[in-house]
């Protein structure tokens, strides 16, 4: 059961899923309690408006422009306080900031598009996708982590948004990524797909399941594969990844050696899972599948880790 992928890669593989895109200088060492402010005052910024998981989009001649001004901002009852500074761009400092006011209030020009739809209908480029994953994540963590998880007192945010410190007891804390693995059983002839309960109509995907405390990647997959599909594997390899900020997730991608054929998926998290062929993989990547079965659009990494396979030989 030989599986050679790795013949001739001309790019990481993680450089063609969605919101990997992001060409900002982070400046990680150059991170100032006061770097929020002073990139505000500097009249080249641009600024990501967030809320609620939705991403504010200037909408001008069918195109959609995702970057404000701080100064034309303030309409938009932005929250700069709780701005966080993502880096900086070839043209100043790139921000994102929650913005208050509610997505039925805003002007016409406006639209107010979850992330989610953002990425899947590719409203914006991909360097301002990978932005976007950035700030959402960074955003998201700020609202759910306002108190300090050691004394339960309000913490600030330091750092430009990349530490909270808690005055009362002097904890430092660090935004999180949390690790999903997303795998793709395969041999030479087949590979596995499973169906989630609240999948889009005829879409198979990777399995996929977080990794736990204490687990390496390899690990996590095999534990994934034997609970959700009675898989055991034998070689794990990894593929890709992809930034998830739903709300701050990093999908590890790899392929899986299978040991075993007999399935006994996991009918708690799955609704169907099977083997399928390698012709039958390619016309769901296609579209143009007898049964209307799809696989995943473009930008998700299954789509990545099932292309991959299906053109490995
Ligand atoms: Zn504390």
């Amino acid at each position: 059961m030989s599986f050679r992928l790795f013949d001739a890669p001309l790019r990481e593989p993680s450089q063609f899923v969605g919101f990997a895109g992001n060409q900002i200088d982070r400046q990680s060492e150059n991170r100032a309690d006061d770097a929020v402010e002073k990139a505000l005052a500097d009249q080249t910024a641009r600024l990501m408006l967030m809320h609620g998981g939705r991403l504010y989009l200037k909408l001008d001649d069918g195109k959609f422009d995702p970057w404000f001004k701080a100064d034309k901002s303030q309409a938009f009852e932005v929250s700069l306080d709780h701005g966080v500074l993502l880096g900086f761009s070839d043209s100043g400092p790139v921000l994102a900031v929650p913005a208050g006011i509610e997505p039925e209030k805003l002007p016409e020009t406006i639209k107010a598009i979850d992330y989610r739809s953002v990425y899947m209908q590719g409203l914006i480029d991909e360097a301002a996708a990978g932005a976007l994953a950035q700030g959402a994540a960074l955003l998201a963590w700020h609202a759910s982590h306002a108190f300090c998880s050691k004394c339960g007192n309000r913490s600030e945010m330091r750092a430009g948004g990349y530490r909270r410190h808690c005055p009362a007891c002097g904890t430092d804390h660090f935004p999180r990524t949390d690790p999903v693995a997303i795998m793709l059983t395969v041999t030479r002839e087949k590979c596995l797909l499973g169906r989630g309960k609240h999948f889009a109509p005829g879409m198979y995907s990777a399995l996929a399941g977080f990794i736990e405390p204490g687990e390496t990647i390899e690990a996590a997959v095999r534990r994934e594969t034997l609970e959700e599909a009675g898989i055991r594997l034998g070689r794990v390899v990894y593929h890709a990844s992809q930034p998830w900020p739903f709300p701050y997730s990093l999908m590890i991608g790899c392929f899986g050696e299978p040991l075993n054929e007999d399935i006994q998926a996991d009918l708690n998290e799955l609704e169907d899972c099977r083997w399928f062929f390698r012709d039958e993989v390619r016309t769901m990547l296609d579209r143009q599948h007898a049964g209307g079965l799809i696989t995943p659009p473009k930008g998700a990494i299954a789509h990545h880790l099932i292309r991959a396979w299906v053109d490995s030989e």
